[in-house]
Protein backbone atom coordinates (compact mmCIF):
# COMPACT_ATOMS: atom_id res chain seq x y z
CA UNK A 1 0.00 0.00 0.00
CA UNK A 2 1.06 3.67 -0.88
CA UNK A 3 -0.22 5.77 2.10
CA UNK A 4 -0.46 9.41 0.59
CA UNK A 5 -3.62 10.32 2.78
CA UNK A 6 -1.46 11.51 5.99
CA UNK A 7 -3.43 14.70 6.32
CA UNK A 8 -6.50 12.25 7.18
CA UNK A 9 -4.51 10.72 9.33
CA UNK A 10 -0.90 9.20 9.87
CA UNK A 11 0.23 6.07 11.43
CA UNK A 12 1.71 5.93 15.11
CA UNK A 13 5.68 5.70 14.70
CA UNK A 14 7.42 3.12 16.85
CA UNK A 15 8.64 5.57 19.16
CA UNK A 16 5.56 7.05 20.13
CA UNK A 17 3.87 3.26 20.63
CA UNK A 18 6.72 2.70 22.98
CA UNK A 19 6.92 5.58 25.21
CA UNK A 20 2.90 4.85 25.22
CA UNK A 21 3.05 1.78 26.13
CA UNK A 22 3.45 1.21 30.07
CA UNK A 23 0.66 3.35 29.99
CA UNK A 24 -1.71 1.11 28.18
CA UNK A 25 -0.76 -1.77 30.38
CA UNK A 26 0.73 -1.87 34.13
CA UNK A 27 0.61 1.97 34.41
CA UNK A 28 -3.13 2.18 34.58
CA UNK A 29 -2.92 4.88 37.94
CA UNK A 30 -5.59 8.20 37.57
CA UNK A 31 -3.46 11.08 38.07
CA UNK A 32 -6.34 12.39 40.56
CA UNK A 33 -5.34 9.72 42.60
CA UNK A 34 -3.35 10.35 45.75
CA UNK A 35 -1.35 6.59 45.86
CA UNK A 36 1.71 6.33 44.53
CA UNK A 37 0.12 4.51 40.96
CA UNK A 38 -1.73 7.88 40.99
CA UNK A 39 0.93 9.99 41.53
CA UNK A 40 3.43 8.16 38.68
CA UNK A 41 0.50 8.86 36.36
CA UNK A 42 0.29 12.55 37.29
CA UNK A 43 4.04 12.84 36.90
CA UNK A 44 3.93 11.01 33.38
CA UNK A 45 1.08 13.97 32.46
CA UNK A 46 2.59 16.73 33.54
CA UNK A 47 6.39 15.61 31.59
CA UNK A 48 4.24 15.02 28.27
CA UNK A 49 2.27 18.56 29.14
CA UNK A 50 6.01 19.78 29.54
CA UNK A 51 7.02 18.45 26.34
CA UNK A 52 4.38 19.59 24.43
CA UNK A 53 4.41 22.93 25.68
CA UNK A 54 8.36 22.98 25.21
CA UNK A 55 8.15 21.83 21.58
CA UNK A 56 5.48 24.22 21.06
CA UNK A 57 7.60 27.15 23.07
CA UNK A 58 4.83 27.71 25.67
CA UNK A 59 4.52 27.26 29.18
CA UNK A 60 3.34 24.04 30.67
CA UNK A 61 0.66 25.80 32.48
CA UNK A 62 -1.15 27.29 29.46
CA UNK A 63 -1.43 23.77 27.79
CA UNK A 64 -4.96 22.19 28.05
CA UNK A 65 -5.04 18.14 26.80
CA UNK A 66 -8.67 17.17 24.60
CA UNK A 67 -9.75 14.84 23.07
CA UNK A 68 -8.59 16.35 19.42
CA UNK A 69 -8.55 19.09 17.33
CA UNK A 70 -12.05 18.87 16.78
CA UNK A 71 -13.01 19.24 20.65
CA UNK A 72 -9.69 21.84 20.88
CA UNK A 73 -11.81 24.32 18.29
CA UNK A 74 -15.18 23.80 20.15
CA UNK A 75 -13.30 24.60 23.46
CA UNK A 76 -11.64 27.97 22.12
CA UNK A 77 -14.40 29.01 20.34
CA UNK A 78 -17.59 28.53 21.95
CA UNK A 79 -15.28 28.84 25.47
CA UNK A 80 -13.94 32.35 24.48
CA UNK A 81 -17.37 33.25 23.67
CA UNK A 82 -19.31 32.27 26.40
CA UNK A 83 -16.46 33.95 28.93
CA UNK A 84 -16.37 37.24 26.84
CA UNK A 85 -19.46 37.92 26.03
CA UNK A 86 -20.19 40.43 22.82
CA UNK A 87 -22.34 39.06 20.21
CA UNK A 88 -19.77 38.78 17.25
CA UNK A 89 -17.21 36.41 15.96
CA UNK A 90 -15.31 36.30 13.03
CA UNK A 91 -13.96 33.63 10.80
CA UNK A 92 -13.43 32.48 7.13
CA UNK A 93 -15.06 30.52 4.55
CA UNK A 94 -12.43 27.90 4.06
CA UNK A 95 -11.99 26.17 8.31
CA UNK A 96 -12.05 22.84 8.80
CA UNK A 97 -16.10 21.18 9.28
CA UNK A 98 -15.96 21.10 13.18
CA UNK A 99 -15.29 25.21 13.36
CA UNK A 100 -17.77 25.97 10.30
CA UNK A 101 -20.10 23.72 12.79
CA UNK A 102 -19.13 25.08 15.94
CA UNK A 103 -19.89 28.72 14.35
CA UNK A 104 -23.29 27.70 13.26
CA UNK A 105 -24.05 26.51 16.67
CA UNK A 106 -23.54 29.81 18.22
CA UNK A 107 -25.28 31.65 14.85
CA UNK A 108 -27.96 29.64 16.03
CA UNK A 109 -27.86 30.42 19.95
CA UNK A 110 -28.11 34.20 18.86
CA UNK A 111 -24.15 35.24 18.01
CA UNK A 112 -23.96 37.23 14.83
CA UNK A 113 -21.03 35.90 12.63
CA UNK A 114 -18.80 37.25 9.95
CA UNK A 115 -17.44 34.89 7.60
CA UNK A 116 -14.41 36.08 5.93
CA UNK A 117 -13.84 35.30 2.04
CA UNK A 118 -10.73 34.03 0.51
CA UNK A 119 -9.29 35.20 -2.90
CA UNK A 120 -8.47 32.75 -5.65
CA UNK A 121 -5.40 30.95 -3.99
CA UNK A 122 -7.29 30.56 -0.90
CA UNK A 123 -6.03 33.59 1.92
CA UNK A 124 -7.70 35.50 3.54
CA UNK A 125 -6.63 38.99 3.10
CA UNK A 126 -6.18 41.20 6.61
CA UNK A 127 -7.85 44.39 5.59
CA UNK A 128 -10.84 41.88 4.93
CA UNK A 129 -10.47 40.79 8.45
CA UNK A 130 -9.81 44.70 10.08
CA UNK A 131 -13.51 45.44 8.11
CA UNK A 132 -14.94 42.80 10.04
CA UNK A 133 -14.51 43.50 13.46
CA UNK A 134 -16.27 45.23 15.59
CA UNK A 135 -15.89 46.74 19.34
CA UNK A 136 -18.40 43.62 19.91
CA UNK A 137 -16.07 41.46 18.63
CA UNK A 138 -15.09 38.20 21.24
CA UNK A 139 -12.95 35.94 18.36
CA UNK A 140 -11.26 36.41 15.86
CA UNK A 141 -10.90 31.81 14.35
CA UNK A 142 -8.78 31.53 11.38
CA UNK A 143 -7.07 28.41 10.55
CA UNK A 144 -3.03 28.14 9.95
CA UNK A 145 -3.23 25.54 7.14
CA UNK A 146 -5.90 24.67 4.96
CA UNK A 147 -6.45 21.00 5.45
CA UNK A 148 -7.74 20.39 1.77
CA UNK A 149 -5.45 22.78 -0.46
CA UNK A 150 -2.61 23.54 2.38
CA UNK A 151 -2.28 27.02 2.19
CA UNK A 152 -0.54 29.04 5.19
CA UNK A 153 -2.74 32.07 6.57
CA UNK A 154 -0.66 35.17 7.19
CA UNK A 155 -1.49 35.11 10.62
CA UNK A 156 0.59 37.51 12.44
CA UNK A 157 -1.06 40.29 9.45
CA UNK A 158 -4.41 39.00 10.33
CA UNK A 159 -3.49 39.44 14.48
CA UNK A 160 -1.89 42.77 13.57
CA UNK A 161 -5.31 44.01 11.57
CA UNK A 162 -7.35 43.10 15.01
CA UNK A 163 -5.47 44.58 17.66
CA UNK A 164 -6.86 43.50 21.36
CA UNK A 165 -9.42 41.26 19.81
CA UNK A 166 -8.42 37.50 21.27
CA UNK A 167 -7.42 35.31 17.76
CA UNK A 168 -7.69 31.51 17.67
CA UNK A 169 -6.32 29.38 15.03
CA UNK A 170 -6.62 25.97 14.09
CA UNK A 171 -2.64 24.72 13.53
CA UNK A 172 -3.92 20.85 13.50
CA UNK A 173 -2.00 21.01 9.89
CA UNK A 174 0.31 23.40 10.79
CA UNK A 175 2.51 21.28 13.54
CA UNK A 176 5.24 19.67 12.48
CA UNK A 177 5.04 21.42 9.14
CA UNK A 178 4.91 25.26 8.87
CA UNK A 179 6.56 27.53 12.11
CA UNK A 180 3.76 28.15 14.50
CA UNK A 181 4.80 31.24 16.20
CA UNK A 182 2.66 31.84 19.13
CA UNK A 183 2.95 35.40 19.42
CA UNK A 184 0.14 35.65 16.21
CA UNK A 185 -2.28 33.80 18.76
CA UNK A 186 -4.38 33.59 22.01
CA UNK A 187 -5.14 30.07 21.54
CA UNK A 188 -4.03 27.39 19.31
CA UNK A 189 -5.24 24.22 18.24
CA UNK A 190 -3.21 21.15 17.59
CA UNK A 191 -3.97 17.16 17.03
CA UNK A 192 -1.67 14.40 17.75
CA UNK A 193 -2.97 11.89 14.85
CA UNK A 194 -2.02 14.61 11.91
CA UNK A 195 2.01 13.76 13.22
CA UNK A 196 2.68 10.24 13.89
CA UNK A 197 0.67 10.22 17.34
CA UNK A 198 -2.79 8.72 18.72
CA UNK A 199 -5.95 9.46 17.46
CA UNK A 200 -8.65 11.04 19.88
CA UNK A 201 -5.90 13.18 21.77
CA UNK A 202 -4.56 16.62 21.15
CA UNK A 203 -4.45 20.11 22.73
CA UNK A 204 -5.61 23.78 23.35
CA UNK A 205 -2.74 25.88 23.99
CA UNK A 206 -4.08 29.02 25.83
CA UNK A 207 -2.17 32.44 26.55
CA UNK A 208 -2.41 33.34 29.89
CA UNK A 209 -5.55 35.91 31.05
CA UNK A 210 -7.06 34.64 27.72
CA UNK A 211 -10.84 34.50 28.82
CA UNK A 212 -12.06 30.82 28.43
CA UNK A 213 -15.15 28.91 30.04
CA UNK A 214 -14.97 25.27 30.06
CA UNK A 215 -16.94 23.01 28.03
CA UNK A 216 -16.82 19.86 29.64
CA UNK A 217 -17.29 20.48 33.47
CA UNK A 218 -17.32 17.70 36.51
CA UNK A 219 -13.63 16.84 37.72
CA UNK A 220 -12.12 20.19 37.42
CA UNK A 221 -8.91 18.45 35.38
CA UNK A 222 -6.87 20.37 33.10
CA UNK A 223 -6.90 23.56 35.11
CA UNK A 224 -10.81 23.28 35.36
CA UNK A 225 -10.65 23.93 31.61
CA UNK A 226 -11.58 20.74 30.46
CA UNK A 227 -13.38 17.74 33.07
CA UNK A 228 -12.58 13.88 32.70
CA UNK A 229 -9.80 11.81 33.61
CA UNK A 230 -6.79 12.15 31.57
CA UNK A 231 -5.68 10.08 28.75
CA UNK A 232 -2.70 9.85 30.05
CA UNK A 233 -1.40 7.42 27.28
CA UNK A 234 -2.13 9.58 24.90
CA UNK A 235 -1.24 12.71 26.43
CA UNK A 236 2.54 10.60 26.53
CA UNK A 237 1.61 9.62 22.94
CA UNK A 238 0.63 13.18 21.75
CA UNK A 239 4.18 14.43 23.58
CA UNK A 240 6.63 12.04 21.74
CA UNK A 241 5.37 12.86 18.62
CA UNK A 242 5.30 16.87 18.93
CA UNK A 243 9.02 16.28 19.89
CA UNK A 244 9.56 14.58 16.99
CA UNK A 245 7.77 16.44 14.22
CA UNK A 246 9.60 18.30 11.53
CA UNK A 247 9.20 18.71 7.77
CA UNK A 248 11.58 16.85 7.05
CA UNK A 249 11.74 16.30 3.28
CA UNK A 250 8.13 16.42 2.82
CA UNK A 251 8.57 19.62 0.44
CA UNK A 252 10.73 17.97 -1.90
CA UNK A 253 8.97 15.01 -2.44
CA UNK A 254 5.83 17.14 -2.81
CA UNK A 255 7.00 19.02 -5.57
CA UNK A 256 8.60 15.87 -7.19
CA UNK A 257 5.23 13.98 -7.47
CA UNK A 258 3.52 17.64 -8.62
CA UNK A 259 5.90 17.82 -11.58
CA UNK A 260 5.43 13.78 -12.11
CA UNK A 261 1.77 13.81 -12.08
CA UNK A 262 1.45 17.20 -14.20
CA UNK A 263 -1.69 18.47 -12.94
CA UNK A 264 -2.82 21.63 -12.33
CA UNK A 265 -2.59 22.39 -8.57
CA UNK A 266 -4.98 24.13 -6.58
CA UNK A 267 -3.34 26.31 -3.17
CA UNK A 268 0.53 25.66 -2.00
CA UNK A 269 2.31 26.56 1.05
CA UNK A 270 2.62 24.05 3.51
CA UNK A 271 4.79 21.10 2.55
CA UNK A 272 2.52 18.00 2.72
CA UNK A 273 -0.37 18.62 0.53
CA UNK A 274 -1.18 18.50 -2.96
CA UNK A 275 -4.59 19.10 -4.30
CA UNK A 276 -4.73 18.19 -7.94
CA UNK A 277 -7.45 18.48 -10.46
CA UNK A 278 -7.45 15.65 -13.21
CA UNK A 279 -9.36 16.73 -15.78
CA UNK A 280 -12.28 14.86 -17.42
CA UNK A 281 -11.95 12.78 -14.19
CA UNK A 282 -14.22 12.58 -11.54
CA UNK A 283 -12.50 13.14 -8.20
CA UNK A 284 -13.89 10.23 -6.49
CA UNK A 285 -13.76 7.68 -9.48
CA UNK A 286 -10.39 8.77 -9.10
CA UNK A 287 -9.88 7.51 -4.95
CA UNK A 288 -11.78 4.37 -5.33
CA UNK A 289 -9.80 3.39 -8.43
CA UNK A 290 -6.47 4.19 -7.03
CA UNK A 291 -7.04 2.05 -3.62
CA UNK A 292 -7.90 -1.14 -5.66
CA UNK A 293 -4.73 0.01 -7.57
CA UNK A 294 -3.05 0.14 -3.77
CA UNK A 295 -2.80 4.11 -3.47
CA UNK A 296 -4.37 5.58 -0.90
CA UNK A 297 -5.47 9.57 -1.16
CA UNK A 298 -8.70 10.95 -0.89
CA UNK A 299 -10.92 14.19 -1.55
CA UNK A 300 -10.16 17.63 -0.12
CA UNK A 301 -10.49 16.41 3.44
CA UNK A 302 -11.74 12.66 4.93
CA UNK A 303 -14.33 14.66 6.86
CA UNK A 304 -15.89 15.55 3.65
CA UNK A 305 -15.62 12.61 1.43
CA UNK A 306 -18.16 9.93 1.20
CA UNK A 307 -20.39 12.77 0.89
CA UNK A 308 -21.38 14.29 -2.22
CA UNK A 309 -21.07 17.98 -1.16
CA UNK A 310 -18.65 19.79 -3.30
CA UNK A 311 -15.19 20.90 -1.47
CA UNK A 312 -16.41 24.23 0.53
CA UNK A 313 -12.63 25.35 -0.05
CA UNK A 314 -12.40 24.58 -3.44
CA UNK A 315 -15.78 26.45 -4.35
CA UNK A 316 -14.90 29.61 -1.34
CA UNK A 317 -12.13 29.83 -3.78
CA UNK A 318 -14.11 30.36 -6.77
CA UNK A 319 -12.89 26.99 -8.61
CA UNK A 320 -15.52 25.99 -11.10
CA UNK A 321 -17.82 23.30 -10.21
CA UNK A 322 -16.80 20.71 -12.38
CA UNK A 323 -12.60 20.88 -11.61
CA UNK A 324 -13.97 20.63 -8.01
CA UNK A 325 -15.39 17.68 -8.80
CA UNK A 326 -11.81 16.39 -10.74
CA UNK A 327 -10.16 17.48 -7.52
CA UNK A 328 -8.07 14.98 -4.94
CA UNK A 329 -5.73 15.39 -2.37
CA UNK A 330 -2.24 13.56 -2.43
CA UNK A 331 -0.56 14.29 1.56
CA UNK A 332 2.69 13.30 2.86
CA UNK A 333 3.85 13.21 6.35
CA UNK A 334 7.53 12.92 7.53
CA UNK A 335 7.87 9.19 6.83
CA UNK A 336 6.68 9.45 3.08
CA UNK A 337 9.99 7.94 0.80
CA UNK A 338 11.23 8.37 -2.15
CA UNK A 339 9.41 4.99 -3.04
CA UNK A 340 6.20 5.69 -1.89
CA UNK A 341 6.57 8.74 -4.85
CA UNK A 342 8.15 6.39 -7.11
CA UNK A 343 5.33 3.82 -6.80
CA UNK A 344 2.76 7.00 -6.84
CA UNK A 345 4.01 8.29 -10.19
CA UNK A 346 4.19 4.34 -11.69
CA UNK A 347 0.61 3.94 -10.89
CA UNK A 348 -1.53 7.06 -11.33
CA UNK A 349 -1.04 8.31 -15.04
CA UNK A 350 -2.04 5.15 -16.03
CA UNK A 351 -5.26 4.90 -13.70
CA UNK A 352 -5.84 8.22 -14.41
CA UNK A 353 -5.86 8.08 -18.46
CA UNK A 354 -8.09 4.36 -18.12
CA UNK A 355 -10.57 6.01 -16.35
CA UNK A 356 -10.34 9.24 -18.32
CA UNK A 357 -10.79 6.62 -21.61
CA UNK A 358 -13.76 4.78 -20.21
CA UNK A 359 -15.71 7.16 -18.32
CA UNK A 360 -15.19 10.54 -19.61
CA UNK A 361 -17.00 12.84 -17.14
CA UNK A 362 -20.01 15.34 -19.43
CA UNK A 363 -20.03 19.25 -18.74
N1 LIG B 1 -8.85 20.79 12.01
C1 LIG B 1 -8.16 20.47 10.91
C2 LIG B 1 -7.54 21.54 10.09
C3 LIG B 1 -8.05 19.12 10.55
O1 LIG B 1 -7.37 18.80 9.44
C4 LIG B 1 -8.66 18.13 11.34
C5 LIG B 1 -8.58 16.66 10.97
N2 LIG B 1 -9.27 16.36 9.76
C6 LIG B 1 -9.37 18.54 12.48
C7 LIG B 1 -9.43 19.87 12.78
C8 LIG B 1 -10.04 17.54 13.37
O2 LIG B 1 -9.07 16.89 14.13
P1 LIG B 1 -9.40 15.66 15.08
O3 LIG B 1 -9.55 14.49 14.18
O4 LIG B 1 -8.20 15.56 15.97
O5 LIG B 1 -10.63 15.99 15.84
Amino acid sequence: MIYLDNAATTRVRPEVRAAMEPFLDREYGNPSSLHAAGRRARRALEDARETAAAALGADPKELVFTSGATESNALAIAGVAEAQGGGHLVTTTIEHPSVLATFERLEKQGWKITRVPVDSAGLVDPARVAAAVTPKTALVSVMLVNNEVGTVQPLAAIRKAAPGVVIHTDAAQAIGKVPVNLRDADLVTFSAHKIHGPKGVGGLWIRKGTPIAAQLVGGGQEFERRAGTENVAGAVGLAAAMKLAAPGRMEELRERLRRGLGAPVAGSGAPHILNVAFEGVDGEAAILALDAAGVCISSGSACASGSTKPSHVLTAMGIPPDVVKSSVRFSLSMLTTDEDIDGALRIVPGVIDRLRKISPVTR
